[in-house]
């Protein structure tokens, strides 16, 4: 039998964990999470966390929902694999298309199948240059992203993302790849500027960007609606009319990048819908499976569906795709996650639990180790600070919101630490009590970390 210790031996002997420090991993060792259970994960030694960021960012529908279970189950009965290459199909992935398409925020005409949030970016960006090749217009290729954005850690999307931690010692971004000013109005806007006048500024600059650089060069813009893991930025009010007015003006396509806001999370289905995006492209993955298995989306507009088909009609087949593209199993969670949103109401659900949630989280921002509290829907965070009045911020050898991260799993709550900045995005099926013991759990851990301070 494989005891604890064995597998603990095992993952620090063989597994190189991603965005985990190598270095101390033998001496931190894994945290061996062996069952989920609702809104809880179930560790090795039968210890219970309310998991306050549905994994990362993605297990909407909790950690044990029988029906999807019994879809994936049946899908690998039926039929385990097959590709989606050279016009094959299968039933789910046909159906998953449609359904994608007919909730979508805005028309869109077709659906391209990945398998991360990553993947769907690089096609994204595949797909813009692409398109304007197939135009006649192969100079237009810049695709511009913001800081602090993340759109993941391929090479191509690592480029888009705007975090130094994924640039630095990997020789990104890669040219054509450009970052403007991230739109965090607690941090980037002027002594006395309003929200208001914070996107205006915004809007002028990428402007005056989009002019520097060449309209005839800048093919697309990337955003999240709210941006993740940059550390939960809620755009100010008017910040994407003005910036779409902007790239209207310059012939400049507008992708999504909904995978962490897509499916409920921001209060409407989509964070296009919560913030008026009217994207070109859309990219989603994570909770259109609730994370059970691997799969992400590209929604593409009729304007990128014409060109994509007309030039594959002149060159040739479009020459991209994956292995596991459209994969059976992983299409028939999805489609039966989309399934029991309908069914189960989740996003009147996230409306119903918002107010509360936002609530809560709000109570935090009197703590004298708390400079900033935000958020929408059921996503939010909390920024720690040394002084709440001048906001200072804590050295970053201090590890202040590894420690509280810390803190808050020895309470029984997981909640993610980017830098000092403590997000929570609990699975979207969370019951009002289940929400009222994770503030509690995390109110206690505050407690703890200022009694240390
Ligand atoms: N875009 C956003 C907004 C994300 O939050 C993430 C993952 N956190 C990605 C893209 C990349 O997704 P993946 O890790 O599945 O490649």
């Amino acid at each position: 039998m494989t005891t604890p210790q064995d597998l603990h031996g095992l993952d620090v002997q063989a597994h190189l964990h991603p965005y985990t420090n190598a270095a101390a991993h033998a001496d931190v060792g894994p945290l061996m999470i062996e069952r989920g259970d609702g809104v809880h994960v179930i560790d090795h030694a039968g210890r219970r966390y309310i998991e306050g960021m549905s994994g990362l960012w993605c297990a909407s529908l909790g950690f044990s929902h029988p029906r999807l279970v019994a879809a994936g189950t049946q899908a690998l009965q039926t039929l385990p694999y097959y590709h989606t290459f050279n016009h094959r199909s299968n039933p789910a992935v046909a159906q998953l298309a449609a359904r994608l398409k007919s909730l979508a925020p805005v028309p869109m005409a077709r659906v391209f199948f990945a398998n991360s949030g990553s993947e769907a970016n690089d096609t994204a960006v595949k797909m813009v240059w692409y398109h304007f090749n197939a135009l006649g217009l192969p100079r237009k290729k810049k695709i511009l992203a913001r800081q602090r954005a993340y759109h993941g850690v391929t090479v191509a999307s690592a480029s888009l993302t705007g975090l130094p931690a994924n640039h630095a010692d990997f020789d990104l971004p890669l040219p054509r790849m450009l970052h403007v000013d991230c739109p965090h109005h607690g941090r980037g806007a002027l002594p006395g500027e309003s929200p208001e006048a914070f996107a205006t500024r915004l809007a002028e600059q990428l402007d005056a960007r989009i002019r520097e650089e060449g309209p005839d060069t800048v093919a697309a813009f990337i955003a999240e609606p709210v941006m993740g893991a940059g550390g939960v930025v809620v755009p100010p009010p008017t910040y994407f009319e003005k910036i779409q007015a902007v790239l209207q003006r310059h012939q400049v396509l507008l992708i999504a990048d909904e995978v962490i806001c897509g499916f409920g999370r921001t209060g409407q289905m989509w964070g296009s819908q919560t913030f008026g995006l009217r994207p070109d492209i859309l990219t989603c993955a994570k909770a259109l499976s609730s994370g059970y298995v691997p799969i992400s989306a590209v929604m593409v507009n009729d304007r990128i569906n014409d060109t994509l088909t007309a030039n594959s009609q002149r060159i040739g087949s479009f020459g991209h795709g994956y292995t596991y593209s459209g994969h059976p199993v992983a299409a028939a969670v999805a489609l039966e996650t989309l399934r029991v949103y309908e069914d189960e109401g989740i996003v009147q659900r996230v409306q119903a639990l918002a107010p509360g949630f936002q609530a809560a989280l709000r109570g935090f921002a009197e703590r004298s180790v708390v400079g900033e509290v935000r958020g929408v829907g059921l996503i939010g965070a909390i920024d720690l600070v040394a002084d709440s009045i001048t906001r200072e911020p804590y050295p970053t050898a201090a590890k202040a919101g590894a420690r509280l991260a810390a803190l808050a799993q020895e309470e029984g709550l997981i909640v993610r630490a980017m830098g000092d900045t403590v997000a929570l995005c609990p699975p979207l099926i969370i019951s009002v009590e289940e929400l009222a013991s994770l503030f509690e759990r995390l109110h206690r851990a505050f407690d703890r970390f200022e009694a240390a301070a």
